[in-house]
C-alpha cells in the first residue's frame, strides 16, 4: 500500500487548503448567526459564488475525466480533499466537488454532455433511489426512444434527479441479488422541466430533502446515463464513492471539532485551573484523537483499494459505518467538553451533532453496511486477513 502523493497531487491539496482557509473557514461566524436566526447558510447564492472562486482557483471538475476538461483525481486525493473541507465545519463540498455526473464517466452521448464542467456548474442533480413505505412503487415503460416514469422517491433537493430503475436484463458482473441481475436497472436524468414535482421535507438539520413525484414523466433516450440496463453498475459506482466520501468528511469534521475542544479546554477555567488539566477532559480528547485516526486510515485504505481498480465496497462499508458513528460520538463528546456553552447555537457543535446524524442513514444505513460486510465474509467475497 502506497499512500504517497505525487508532486502534482500535493499541490492540488495545498490549493484546497489555501482555498478553505481563505474562502470557506471565514464563513463560519455567518453560519452560526444564520443558525440563530433559523436560516440556512451558506445559501445558494453564496455556494454559487464559492463555486466561481473554486473554478478560478482551478478546483473544478475534480472527479471529471480529463477528456472532458476535468482533473480525474484519484479516490485517495478526493478523500483527502473532503477531509480538508470538512475541517472548516462549513458545509462546502458542493463548492468544489459537486454532482453525480463527474462520477459516471463518458459512457454515452448524454454522459459526455453532462460530464462537462461547464454543464456541471449550471446543474444540480441528486441520485434518487429509495422510496419510503407510504410512497408509491415506481413503474417504468421503456420504448426505444423514451422511458415513462411513474412513482415517488425521497432525495436531497436536486435540479434534476438521477433515477435508477429496473428496465431490462443487466450484464453487471458484480455480485448482486438475483432480482437485480435478472431485471437490469437503468439510470437516467429527469430534468425539472420534464414534469416531476417535489415537496420539501422539514429535517432535523440544514440538509435539504424532498419527496418527489413522477407521474408518467417522459424521459428521452438521450437522458439515459450509460446504457439501458446497466444503471446498477453506475449506481454502485456512485454509492461506492459516497461511502468513501462520507467517512472522509466525517474525519475532517471530527478534526475540526477536536480543535474546538482543545482550544476550549486550554482556556476555560473551572475550580481554579484550565479544564484541560482534568483527566476526565484529557480522556475525552485522547479518545477522540484515537477514533479519528482509526477512521482516517480505514477511509484512505478503502479509497486506495478503489484506485487499484478493485471492488472497494467491503472496505467502503467498513469506513462508512465507522466514520458515521465516530463523528456523532465526537460531536457529543466535544459538546460535553464545552459544558453548557456546547449546547448553545453560539458555537458549531450542536449544529454539527444534528447534521452528522444522517450519516448513519443515507448512502446505506448502519444496518445495511453490516449486512453487506457480513454477506461478503460469509460468501467468501472477502476472506479474513485479506
Ligand atoms: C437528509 C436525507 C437525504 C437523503 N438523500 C437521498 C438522496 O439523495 N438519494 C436517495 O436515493 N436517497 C436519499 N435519502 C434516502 C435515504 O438513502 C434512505 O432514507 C436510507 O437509505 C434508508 O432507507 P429508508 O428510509 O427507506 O429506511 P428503511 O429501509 O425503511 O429502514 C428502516 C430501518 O430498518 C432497517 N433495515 C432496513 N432493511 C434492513 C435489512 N435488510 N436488514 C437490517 N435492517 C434493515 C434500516 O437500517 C433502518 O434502521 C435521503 C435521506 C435523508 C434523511
Amino acid at each position: 500500500m502506497d499512500f504517497g502523493l505525487s508532486y502534482e497531487e500535493k499541490m492540488i491539496l495545498q490549493t484546497v487548503r489555501e482555498f478553505t482557509d481563505k474562502e470557506v473557514r471565514p464563513l463560519l461566524p455567518e453560519v452560526q448567526k444564520a443558525e440563530i436566526r433559523g436560516e440556512r447558510f451558506p445559501d445558494r447564492a453564496t455556494v454559487k459564488a464559492l463555486q466561481g472562486k473554486a473554478r478560478t482557483a482551478g478546483l473544478w471538475g475534480l472527479q471529471t475525466p480529463e477528456e472532458y476538461g476535468g482533473a480525474n483525481l484519484t479516490s485517495l486525493l478526493n478523500a483527502l480533499i473532503a477531509m480538508e473541507l470538512g475541517r472548516s465545519l462549513v458545509r462546502s463540498t458542493s463548492a468544489v466537488a459537486p454532482t453525480i455526473f463527474s462520477s459516471l464517466g463518458p459512457t454515452n452521448r448524454s454522459s459526455a454532455t453532462w460530464c462537462r464542467p461547464s454543464k456541471v456548474n449550471a446543474t444540480r442533480a441528486s441520485p434518487c433511489r429509495n422510496r419510503t413505505p407510504a410512497q408509491t412503487p415506481p413503474t417504468f415503460r421503456h420504448a426505444p426512444s423514451r422511458t415513462a416514469v411513474t412513482g415517488s422517491s425521497m432525495a436531497r433537493r436536486p435540479g434534476s434527479p438521477m433515477r435508477t430503475r429496473r428496465t431490462t436484463p443487466s450484464s453487471s458482473p458484480l455480485p448482486t441479488p438475483v432480482k437485480r441481475a435478472k431485471g437490469g436497472i437503468s439510470a437516467f436524468l429527469v430534468d425539472r422541466d420534464m414534469g416531476w414535482t417535489e415537496r420539501p421535507i422539514a429535517l432535523m438539520s440544514s440538509w435539504e430533502a424532498s419527496d418527489m413525484w413522477f407521474d408518467s414523466v417522459r424521459v428521452p433516450e438521450c437522458n439515459v446515463l450509460g446504457t439501458v440496463g446497466d444503471g446498477f453498475g453506475l449506481a454502485m459506482q456512485w454509492i461506492g464513492r459516497g461511502r468513501i466520501n462520507i467517512p472522509a468528511r466525517a474525519v475532517g469534521q471530527a478534526q475540526g471539532l477536536l480543535q474546538l475542544g482543545l482550544d476550549y479546554a486550554r482556556q476555560r477555567k473551572a475550580f481554579g485551573q484550565p479544564i484541560a488539566e482534568y483527566q476526565a477532559i484529557q480522556w475525552m480528547l485522547a479518545d477522540t484523537a484515537i477514533e479519528i485516526e482509526q477512521v482516517k486510515w480505514a477511509t484512505l485504505h478503502a479509497a486506495w483499494v478503489a484506485d487499484q481498480g478493485q471492488d472497494p465496497r467491503h472496505y467502503a462499508s467498513i469506513a462508512k459505518i465507522s466514520g458515521a458513528q465516530m463523528v456523532f460520538r465526537v460531536a457529543d463528546r466535544m459538546l460535553q467538553v464545552h459544558g453548557g456553552m456546547g449546547y448553545t447555537r453560539e458555537i458549531p457543535i450542536e449544529r454539527i451533532l444534528r447534521e452528522v446524524r444522517v450519516y448513519r442513514i443515507f448512502e446505506g444505513t448502519d444496518e445495511i453496511q453490516k449486512r453487506t460486510i457480513a454477506r461478503n465474509l460469509l460468501r467468501d467475497y472477502v476472506r479474513v486477513g485479506d
